[in-house]
């Protein structure tokens, strides 16, 4: 269970908001969509979902093309709104089973996926009450539960936790997680701290174009930042060799003496962006008949990523 999207592209008029896209998020995947209001997540969420035809390029979920098998897709997926619409003047139970009729679950399925939905998304305090009454955290779990009553592989989630309060989207999050496990989930989100606390991938997106793809990990490498290990050397060794030697090192930009503690020396390294310089630095230490106290390395934070690359 796949979505490749390849090249998509779209217009609004002569506005261009997709901007030739390429990736593909496979099953146990919970791909974070992150990008400013207005990158284009939404609309590329619409293009999956079947709501809106690309402009060029194209999108298959499961290998079923969104513009040719619109239907199959349907199938395939749930899919939360940004702005999840609900009847208000319904009960969850009446809802739910009004979706799953909707989306093809045979008549003899029904109950039993409603009562495995209330379960599964916290709804059994409410079952009875018309939506219109609930918070909306409950509402955002109505709308996680219409999303996944016909069973979808793949999760289509826009903005699953705004207007949450604190808690309930940490409720929200570890659902997602549970989900994530057997599913294909892609979610959208403006707030960086989204992605660290439930994604295991992440595709910034600014301007209709993709400027970065890769686990939060890998994108801290990537950074643009310097890499800088603080070492501290007990002081009883030739500081200026030590000092020298570390300089000689491939991929060190700067070596900087910080201070001498009483009985220990303090460096900070500046390597280039991503590269581990641990290994490296211990070994000139032991060249150097030095004592090793500590050694931190550090690198940009994934905010000083995302700020570097949708500024
Ligand atoms: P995001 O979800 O990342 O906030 P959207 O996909 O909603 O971004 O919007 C991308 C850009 O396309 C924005 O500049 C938005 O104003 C514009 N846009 C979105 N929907 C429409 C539409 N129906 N008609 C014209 N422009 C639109």
């Amino acid at each position: 269970m796949s979505i490749k999207v390849t090249n998509l592209t779209k217009y609004y008029g002569s506005y261009l908001a997709v901007d030739d896209i390429t990736f593909e998020a496979k099953k146990g995947e919970i791909l974070g969509f992150l990008g400013p209001n207005g990158a284009g997540k939404s609309t590329t969420m619409k293009i999956i979902t079947t709501y809106l035809p690309p402009t060029a390029g194209t999108v298959e979920v499961d290998g079923f093309d969104v513009e040719e098998k619109s239907l199959d897709v349907r199938k395939k997926l749930g899919y939360l709104p940004e702005l999840n619409p609900l009847y208000y003047d319904m009960t969850p139970v009446e809802y739910l089973d009004f979706v799953a009729k909707l989306d093809g679950v045979p008549a003899s399925d029904i109950k039993k996926r409603r009562e495995e939905m209330i379960k599964v998304c916290g709804l059994e305090s409410v079952r009875t009450k018309d939506i219109g009454t609930l918070s909306k955290g409950f509402k955002q779990r109505v709308g996680l539960a219409q999303a996944m009553i016909n069973n979808p592989d793949v999760l289509i989630l826009d903005e699953p936790t705004s207007g949450l309060d604190p808690n309930q989207i940490i409720e929200i999050r570890n659902l997602i997680k549970k989900l994530g496990r057997e599913k294909t989930v892609i979610l959208s989100t403006h707030i960086l701290s989204e992605v660290t606390a439930t994604c295991n991938r992440v595709i910034i997106i600014n301007k209709g174009k993709i400027v970065a793809d890769g686990t939060p990990e890998e994108l801290q490498h990537k950074s643009k930042g310097q890499s800088v290990v603080t070492l501290e050397v007990k002081n009883n060794c030739d500081k200026s060799a030590l000092s020298g030697s570390l300089k000689e090192i491939r991929n060190v930009n700067k070596v900087e003496f910080v201070k001498d503690t009483g009985d220990s020396f303090v460096f900070n390294i500046y390597g280039d962006k991503g590269a581990d310089l641990r290994e490296v630095i211990s070994g000139k230490v032991t060249q150097n008949k030095a004592v090793l106290l500590s050694m931190q390395a550090k690198q940009s934070s994934l905010e000083d990523i995302f700020r570097e690359l949708t500024k």
